[in-house]
C-alpha cells in the first residue's frame, strides 16, 4: 500500500511540467529512493547533474559522502532509509531553485513524507531546512537542535556537497549525526 501510494506519485512526477525551464532541460525527474517505510528520511535540495543522469538522488560525489555518512557513521545500510530532494527536476547549471519551482513541487515531497511516515527528517543543506521549516533562518543556527515540523522530528546539517568544499565542517555534521542517533534510539 505504501510503495504503491509512492508509485502512483512517482508516475505523477515524471509527467510533471509545471516547470517550464526544468521540465524541458531535464534528462528525467528524480524522485527518490529507499526504503517506503524508513524511520529516517534524508531531504536534499535538488537533482545534480549525475542524479539527472541516473535517476536516483545522492550519487555523484556528494552521495558518496552521504552514504558513507549513513554506513560508516550511522551504521545503518543506505536501503534501510529513504532519499529525496526538495525538486525533483534538476535547474540547469546546478543553480538554487526558484521560489515559484518550490512552490510547484512542495505538493510533491510533500506527500511523499505524508505517505512514508519517517519519524526523523534530515535535512541536508539550506534549501532543504529552510524550504521545509519555511524559515530564514541559517543552518548555523538551525543545527545542533531537533526541530517539530508537522509532528516530524528533524534535524538539519550541512549540504554533503558543502562538507567536501569546507571539510572543518565535517566535524559539526558528525555532532549532529550522532544527537540525531541519539534520538532513534541508535546509540549504545
Ligand atoms: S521540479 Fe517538481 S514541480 Fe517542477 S517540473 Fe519538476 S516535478 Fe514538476
Amino acid at each position: 500500500m505504501v510503495a504503491g501510494g509512492l508509485e502512483g506519485l512517482a508516475a505523477e512526477v515524471a509527467a510533471c511540467t509545471l516547470c517550464h525551464e526544468l521540465a524541458t532541460t531535464r534528462t528525467q525527474t528524480v524522485f527518490g529512493v529507499g526504503n517506503p517505510r524508513a524511520e529516517l528520511c534524508f531531504l536534499g535540495e535538488a537533482p545534480g547533474a549525475d542524479e539527472d543522469r541516473q535517476g536516483e538522488p545522492f550519487v555523484g560525489r556528494a552521495g558518496m559522502l552521504l552514504t558513507d555518512i549513513i554506513q560508516k557513521g550511522m551504521k545503518l545500510r543506505r536501503q534501510d532509509v529513504y532519499i529525496l530532494n526538495i525538486l525533483k527536476c534538476r535547474p540547469p547549471g546546478n543553480r538554487n531553485p526558484a521560489g515559484d519551482e518550490v512552490a510547484h513541487c512542495r505538493p510533491f515531497f510533500e506527500r511523499q513524507l505524508e505517505i512514508i511516515q519517517p519519524k526523523f527528517i534530515c535535512c541536508l543543506g539550506s534549501v532543504a531546512a529552510q524550504n521545509l521549516l519555511e524559515t530564514n533562518v541559517s543552518v548555523g543556527r538551525l543545527r545542533g537542535k531537533l526541530h517539530d515540523w508537522q509532528g516530524h522530528q528533524v534535524l538539519v546539517t550541512y549540504h554533503p556537497a558543502y562538507l567536501l568544499r569546507n571539510p572543518a565542517a565535517k566535524k559539526d555534521t558528525w555532532e549532529d549525526i550522532q544527537l540525531l542517533m541519539e534520538a532513534m534510539g541508535l546509540k549504545s
